[in-house]
């Protein structure tokens, strides 16, 4: 009977060949029905049941597919889970899976993401007997747009079997180390993110008579920079966090001091209490300096997505998991916390979870591009490395 690592290598062709088709037909959001009709195809030839998410949010519906591996019962159940939704992105790669779909990439890898998880379904399918539980492979739209975890759990996938563990990972460009290796951190993974908008109220007035109004872009221009103090001089300098102020908009000609100003911004922070820092002096900042500039100033604040935060024992497992299947010299875990983030935190908020990176970098400098970059590329001969995780991680948590 071959080995896990050889059933995985074996799939290694069947990766890639599925990696290059999804390339082709990249679709946003959580609505991609090409992708799902995709999806599913492939496991109706494996024999693998699955079902379709059947929530609407919004007026669209979800595309989410989880299919179901049964092994010997269902007492602990382990979702792997891939997100397959593409970006905005005019792709400026030539190679011959290019997308086929003008304007969308799938730039940030998920391409990827899904293949891996396909071939994860073709090895658990033929080993099913021998777990000792089962598999649910999540394979969720619209990651981008932050929303494709929660129509999954509103769904009820974490439910009938209960879902009681999870596992993830991301590909991602991280020359220093070898291709194929696994990035796996104990603690925060990600960063938590959050959204806000910046509404200032001033008055108008004519561009020779700034004394007649409240000028809102000056106003707006010191609350920009009295908010970057926020960073650099209230929290301590050894804590990783980012402040970003990302659009600004105001005025409409060249002669008219405008009425109002608006600002959108984020903030990413590893520390629940930093975060709620930050929303109080973000407000207290945007309120004061406002007052003061003869203005009204609102910030509203969207909560965006926890951090991600990895389970010390499944960070011990899927480490494990890696040692054994691919050699302990495809693990990395001294690393710092990225300050990007990820849906995946919803379903780790429920169950212990585990997310990693995939270095998908080799000596190519081609495959170094960052993600969401239009020249995005892999390393595909690695790709297998990425079933084998989630094949191995699933096998040891079902021991
Ligand atoms: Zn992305
Ligand atoms: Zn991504």
């Amino acid at each position: 009977m071959a080995t896990i690592r050889e059933q995985c290598m074996g799939v290694k062709d069947y990766v890639i060949e599925m990696r290059r088709k999804l390339h082709q037909i990249p679709e946003l959001g959580i609505n991609n029905p090409q992708t799902q009709a995709f999806i599913c195809a492939e496991l109706d030839k494996m024999g693998v049941p699955y079902q379709k998410n059947t929530v609407v949010h919004d007026g669209v519906q979800d595309t989410g597919v989880v299919a179901f591996i049964e092994g010997k019962n269902t007492d602990k159940v382990i979702a792997l889970r891939a997100d397959v939704d593409a970006l905005p992105v005019l792709e400026k790669l030539d190679v011959p899976y290019k997308s086929q779909h003008e304007g969308q990439m799938h730039a940030c890898g998920h391409d990827n993401h899904c293949a891996m998880l396909l071939g994860a379904a073709k090895v658990l399918s033929q080993i099913k007997d021998q777990l000792n539980g089962s598999v649910k492979l999540f394979f969720q739209s619209g990651e981008e747009c932050i929303t494709g975890a929660k129509m999954l759990i509103e769904g009820g996938f974490m439910e009938n079997p209960k879902v009681t563990a999870c596992a993830a990972m991301h590909v991602w460009p991280q020359p220093q180390y070898k291709s194929g290796a696994l990035i796996i951190k104990n603690g925060c993974m990600m960063a938590s993110g959050d959204k806000f908008d910046i509404y200032i109220k001033g008055e108008g007035s004519h561009g020779s008579q700034p004394a007649l109004g409240h000028d809102p872009i000056t106003c707006a221009a010191q609350v920009i920079s009295a908010l970057q103090n926020i960073t650099s001089r209230e929290i301590p300098g050894d804590e990783p966090r980012v402040l970003s102020i990302c659009q600004v908009h105001s005025g409409s000609a060249w002669n008219i001091i405008p009425d109002q100003a608006y600002m959108q911004g984020t903030i990413r922070t590893t520390d629940p209490k930093t975060r709620a820092f930050y929303v109080k002096r973000i407000t207290e900042v945007v309120e004061g300096i406002c007052a003061a500039m003869r203005c009204e100033g609102r910030v509203d604040w969207v909560d965006g997505l926890p951090p991600v935060m990895n389970n010390p024992e499944m960070v011990d497992l899927a480490v494990g998991a890696v040692r054994e299947v691919l050699g302990d010299e495809f693990v990395e875990q001294n690393v710092q916390t990225s300050m990007g983030n990820e849906d995946f935190a919803y379903f780790m908020d429920m169950v212990p979870g585990v997310l990693a990176f995939l270095n998908i970098s080799n000596d190519d400098p081609a495959t170094h591009y960052s993600v969401h970059s239009p020249t995005f590329q892999v390393d595909e001969d690695i790709l297998w490395h990425g079933t084998a995780f989630h094949v191995q991680t699933a096998v040891n948590y079902l021991k």
